[in-house]
């Protein structure tokens, strides 16, 4: 109900629009025109004697028509006017207000036209402009468009009866009536038709515009979730194989760089004895300390799957040992009891790590290879600790360790 009502209002808003703006279109076109018809006049009175006695009463019409649309010109002098539910009648008036007036003037001077010289050509010219630059329901312009017309048949009838001459204004008349109203109601239909359609289209093209921008929100929070671990809310496996692709593709100079696998010992076992709710609480914790540290350290950390993570850095070169030695004292001091551990009371880690000066992509893969083996060789040193490999890599591309 209430968009029901915003729409009629937006289109009766439009329609006043377009009445304005004709109505500037008029009041800018016939001022001119009463200028040039009392200059004429002025004329007149100086070589047409005979005509002198009625020029005071027409250039006394033009310069009131003159003034009427100056006022209107500057009381209408933005562009677009805003239009409000309180204004709006306001306006509505004073463009039936105007065309009521300037039809009127028109029909005094047309008068005494036919009065005198037998011709209504300026009142035909104006009531076709009025019928067709306006768009208002007809119960509001039928009864001027009626009144002046007759006003003018009538004068013909009453100045020279039904004679041949006469003819000439009262048929011309007779017809101009029903097509002024013709023309009057076929501008408002299809004028309305017009602003409502355009006011739906503008109203779906909102619509589609604010549809598409919901998708495109949803569609990068699918492309975050695509690569976030559930569990932990860390970078999943898919997110870390992106970063290798990224700092391949940004390699242009041999560069540091070092991968740190981390796997939580003797898991299976806390799952066996703790549940696996406690053994997901305990992989939340762990992966919210990793995060923490390779924040401070400017390192990339994620969930290279099940218990195991991996950090990835191309600044920690120097101090990645101290990061290790970090990351174990930091996980033994979260005691999270471990009661089924071979190793201690509470869970531990062991640390497999790669450093290596990398040069293209197939250096990364074998770093993190690397790391493998090293976190393999600290678990068989018994875990809780951590195993370094360095690698350089020869032009062949291949690592010696
Ligand atoms: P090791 O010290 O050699 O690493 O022994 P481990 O038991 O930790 O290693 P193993 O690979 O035998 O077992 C890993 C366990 O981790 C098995 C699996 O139940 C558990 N696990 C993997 N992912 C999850 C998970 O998301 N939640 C829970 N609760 N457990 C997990
Ligand atoms: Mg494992
Ligand atoms: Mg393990």
């Amino acid at each position: 109900m209430e968009n029901q009502e915003k729409l009629a209002f937006s289109i009766r808003e439009e329609m006043v629009q377009s009445n304005l703006k004709g109505m500037r279109i008029v009041a800018w076109t016939l001022m001119y025109v009463s200028v040039i018809i009392s200059l004429i006049h002025y004329g007149e009175v100086f070589f047409v004697k005979a005509e002198r006695a009625m020029v005071p009463v027409y250039i006394a019409i033009h310069i009131a028509m003159f003034y009427i649309d100056v006022a209107v010109l500057l009381f209408i002098r933005e562009k677009r006017i805003h239009i409000t539910p309180v204004n709006i009648q306001k306006y509505e008036r004073l463009v039936v207000v105007y065309i009521y007036t300037i039809m009127l003037l028109i029909t005094a001077i047309s008068v005494l036209d036919v009065y005198f010289f037998r011709h209504a050509a300026l009142y035909e010219v104006i009531l076709i402009i009025i019928c067709t630059v306006f768009a208002l329901p007809l119960r509001k312009i039928v009864w001027i468009i009626l009144l002046s017309a007759s006003a003018i048949i009538v004068s013909a009838y009453m100045s020279a009866g039904i004679s041949s001459e006469n003819i000439k204004i009262i048929l011309p008349m007779s017809l101009l009536i029903p097509i002024g109203v013709m023309i009057q109601y076929q501008t408002y239909k299809v004028r309305k038709q017009i602003h409502t359609q355009h006011i739906l289209l503008n109203e779906e093209m909102t619509k589609t515009k604010r549809l598409s921008e919901l998708l495109a929100i949803k569609n990068n929070e699918l492309a975050e979730q695509a690569l976030k671990d559930s569990l932990t809310n860390l970078p999943n496996r898919r997110a870390f194989n992106q970063k290798l692709n990224k700092i391949g593709q940004q390699l242009y100079q041999t560069q540091p760089l070092t991968v740190i696998m981390i796997d939580i010992d003797c898991f299976k076992k806390f799952n066996d004895y703790y549940g696996h709710l406690q053994g997901d609480a305990a992989i939340v914790k762990v992966a919210s300390l990793l995060e923490e540290i390779a924040g401070k350290y400017n390192a990339f950390v994620a969930r290279w799957g099940g218990e195991e993570f991996v950090m990835i850095s191309q600044h920690t070169h120097k101090v990645a040992e101290p990061v290790c030695e970090e990351i174990l004292e930091e996980i033994r001091q979260l005691n999270i009891p471990h009661l089924q551990s071979t190793i201690a009371q509470q869970v531990t880690v062991s640390i497999g790590m790669c450093q290596a000066k990398i040069a293209k992509y197939e250096h990364l893969q074998t770093c993190c290879e690397l790391a493998d083996q090293a976190l393999y060789l600290a678990k068989q040193n018994g875990r809780n600790n951590y195993f370094c490999k360095m690698a350089i890599f020869d032009e062949e591309a291949n690592a010696s360790i």
